[in-house]
């Protein structure tokens, strides 16, 4: 069942940093809106790429996600639009590396974003509301990422085709478990998206290969390759859909949008 009905929120989440979550967000999220979706990202990193990757400037962002985490601001005031039709995104900022310490001390510290979405999803008329929240997630598992968790319907979990890969996994697997046991039962893992693949590394494909006989059909078909152009987009301020449509990083995002759309039919059947 999902937490809002209409509603898929997926978190984009690994604790490693540069393994292409924000890169994903960003590039899903303009997929998924380009074939009719209503998405809106919440951006929980406090680095805020993917604000800046989406062309929200840093002086722009007077409310942030940090806002709606102190609880001072409903979500619907952060949200700004984007150059893409269909596509918002929830901004940070830097403020939000204090924000643990300052909700630590709150009985519902973990439920902060879970209830602004709701609150958000509950007052939009029909033909407003968001089919889609991707929220992007710090390189940590902490309060904030613990924060999306306790969000989510489901995980997305990038893996960069390297040789430790599949390092660390175990550990994100394990806290999405305690989160599922403890503060969220619906919580499931989406899948697992291979990012930055270079073909003519071998490792890379052996690498592939490891994290389809560990994770089965938890890991997409779809592998995203690694492609300059989709390196570039974010200092232009653009998704790479819209910075090159026909590259290769673009074409592989909207196979991936399909494919999330896909697994959301089988999920809803099921
Ligand atoms: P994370 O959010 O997990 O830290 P990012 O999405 O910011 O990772 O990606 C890390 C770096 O790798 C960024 O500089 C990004 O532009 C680059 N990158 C991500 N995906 C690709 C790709 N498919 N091809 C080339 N560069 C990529
Ligand atoms: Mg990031």
């Amino acid at each position: 069942m999902a937490l809002n009905p209409g509603v898929r929120i997926l978190v984009l989440a690994n604790q490693k940093g540069g393994v292409g979550k924000t890169t994903t967000a960003i590039n899903l999220g303009t997929a998924l809106a380009a074939i009719g979706e209503r998405v809106l990202i919440v951006d929980l990193d406090p680095q805020g790429n993917a604000s800046t990757g989406l062309g929200i400037n840093r002086k722009d962002r007077s409310l942030s996600t940090y806002d709606v985490l102190v609880g001072e601001q409903p979500l619907s005031a952060v949200i700004r639009e984007t150059a893409v039709p269909r596509l918002c995104v929830a901004p940070s900022t830097l403020d939000l590396l204090g924000v643990e310490l300052e909700i630590s001390p709150h009985k519902d510290r973990a439920y902060k974003l879970r209830h602004a979405v709701q609150t958000l999803v509950s007052s939009a008329p029909d033909s407003e509301r968001f089919t889609y929240v991707l929220v992007d997630c710090p390189p940590s598992l902490n309060l904030l990422t613990i924060n999306a968790l306790v969000a989510a319907d489901s995980v997305v979990v990038p893996l960069q085709c390297e040789f430790f890969a599949l390092e660390g996994l175990s550990q994100l697997l394990s806290t999405v478990d305690q989160v599922k046991r403890t503060l969220n039962p619906e919580l499931t893992i989406h899948g697992i998206v291979l990012t930055m693949f270079d073909p003519r590394n071998n490792l890379a494909t052996q690498v592939v290969a490891d994290v389809r006989k560990f994770m089965g059909d938890k890991v997409y078909d779809t592998i995203i390759p690694r492609n300059v152009r989709v390196s570039e987009a974010p200092s232009h301020g653009k998704p790479v859909l819209l910075y090159d449509l026909k590259c290769q990083g673009s074409q592989a995002y909207l196979r991936l949008a399909s494919e999330v759309i896909q697994r959301e039919r089988s999920l809803r059947a099921a």
